[in-house]
């Protein structure tokens, strides 16, 4: 029997806000440990909280870059548990009424579009983290309150290919937007993976398992493709799968139980009667609406059907916001969009990694590079000169016009230096020369080399190419 997978994510996204959701406690990340803390996120008796207006305009923005329905009242409700990173007994989260829903993400796996439901997005607290020691265990509540963003997608997703590309995506646009980093490294995006099978062609839904500690994009694929085959291994040998949550052991690249539905959790949710119901007015969505940025999919479509790039340059261009705006702006001074889009793809962005440099503290400008295009363009220098002149703007930020005339690198047009260094290399290789007459036409490249090696590169390699058929057909 073939099975086919059925997948939905359940995300966590840290929110880039100064202060917590509730306090005004920092929320800057690597403090000395409970030095951002008050009353209020550790839970004293008799405090109040007060919602942070930003986390509500940034779950705003979120829903609305995922098409979502922006609930015009909305409510928090407590869900109870106890554990010693939680003080207060219970967290506070939205439950029956959260405030964006029906939405979607497009998301591009080889080749193919695929629609991936957003069942919901709600606001909520995070706890603080326990550290466990040799001889006892410590509570940091420096991350208690801090505001988390929860993405519930609808079980839409059928690979571990196409969950890894849905998280991609989904940090594309959280960083456009600017509301969170999206680094899964450092726990500021963090995603449980639910999983189940199918017979091919069924309509049903088979039992699905939980994943829990996935910890990078790599990892979301690798959990789920251990855990699919697995639930097909069970499966296979006609047992039946367990309603469970496991954990991701990336170490030894499996998943094990964590705990069963039995032991599962009854959170006791209420409505919150500290907070008010959230009321969000239309004009404020419109206000958030007019503010926000052209987004991913947006600028994917202006890149292939405006500009004409190719999908896969687009999709790389449009990455990173940062990244879209330098090409956008080479565009707008005059550079042609695949000659740019060439030169970033290359230079540009080996040089950035090599260098372990982002774009925003990049010394090349979009200016620089077009007009290094344009001395290419123009015949002044090669291709080849082009590409050490970036270099050398890349290290030095110096305008690439005063690098080329600083260093003498403007390309050997004149006929007369041309002919000198022709005859200087025939001379230098005459047997060559007497192969090449024999008939070994290929050895053109290899006289084409010498010229090019003996002007240090700046050689017209078109002039060079004609004086030497010349010459040597004479
Ligand atoms: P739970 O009651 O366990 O919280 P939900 O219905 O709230 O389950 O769904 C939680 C997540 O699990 C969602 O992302 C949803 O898309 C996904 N999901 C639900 N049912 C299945 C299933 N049978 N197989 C895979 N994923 C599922
Ligand atoms: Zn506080
Ligand atoms: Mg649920």
């Amino acid at each position: 029997m073939r099975y086919e997978a059925v997948i939905g994510l359940e995300i966590h996204a840290q929110l880039r806000t100064k202060t917590k959701i509730f306090c005004g406690c920092s929320t800057e990340f690597g403090s000395e440990p409970n030095s951002q803390t008050c009353p209020v996120c550790i839970g004293m008796p008799g405090v109040l909280p007060v919602l942070n207006k930003r986390v509500v305009e940034f779950a705003i923005k979120t829903g609305l870059a995922m098409n979502c329905r922006i609930s015009p009242y909305s409510r928090f409700a407590r869900k109870n548990y106890f554990y010693p990173d939680l003080p207060k007994g219970y967290q506070i989260s939205q439950y029956e009424l959260p405030i964006c829903e029906h939405g979607y993400v497009d998301i591009v796996v080889d080749g193919v579009k695929r629609r991936i439901g957003i069942t919901r997005i709600h606001m909520e607290e995070d706890a603080g983290k326990n550290i466990h020691e040799r001889d006892c265990s410590l509570v940091d509540l420096n991350r208690t309150g801090v505001p988390l963003l929860e993405i519930v997608t609808e079980p839409d997703i059928r690979s571990p290919k196409e969950a890894s590309a849905f998280m991609r995506k989904l940090r594309t646009i959280l960083r456009y937007l600017e509301v969170c980093d999206g680094n899964m490294e450092q726990g500021s995006l963090r995603c449980d993976a639910n999983v189940s099978l199918r017979p091919e062609g069924s309509e049903e839904f088979g039992t699905k398992t939980e994943i829990k500690n996935i910890n990078s994009f790599r990892f979301v694929e690798k959990a789920l493709e251990y855990e699919i085959k697995r639930q097909e291994k069970v499966l296979s040998e006609g047992g039946t799968i367990v309603q469970e949550t496991r954990l991701w052991d990336s170490e030894r690249g499996v998943t094990f139980s964590m705990r069963s539905k039995e032991e599962a959790h009854d959170y006791r949710y209420f409505p919150e009667p500290d907070l008010v119901p959230l009321v969000v007015k239309e004009d404020w969505i419109e206000e958030i609406k007019s503010s926000m940025p052209e987004l991913p999919d947006e600028k994917l479509k202006k890149y292939t059907e405006e500009f004409g790039l190719p999908q896969y340059d687009a999709e790389l261009l449009t990455e990173e916001r940062p990244i879209a705006e330098w090409f956008e702006e080479a565009v707008r001074l005059g550079g042609a969009p695949k000659e740019v889009s060439n030169w970033m793809m290359t230079e540009l962005l080996r040089l950035l990694n090599e260098n372990n440099i982002e774009i925003i503290s990049c010394r090349v400008t979009p200016e620089h590079l077009v007009k290094i295009i344009k001395l290419i363009e123009e015949g002044k220098i090669s291709r080849n000169i082009g590409k050490k002149v970036f270099a050398d703007v890349f290290q030095t930020g110096k305008d690439p016009e005063e690098i080329v005339k600083e260093k003498g690198l403007v390309q050997i047009s004149d006929t007369s230096e041309l002919q000198r260094l022709v005859e200087e290399v025939l001379k230098n290789n005459p047997k060559e020369v007497e192969r090449y007459r024999g008939g070994e036409q290929k050895l053109l490249g290899f006289f084409v080399g010498q010229v090019m090696k003996a002007s240090k590169g700046k050689a017209n390699p078109k002039a060079v190419n004609e004086l030497l058929r010349k010459k040597l057909s004479s």
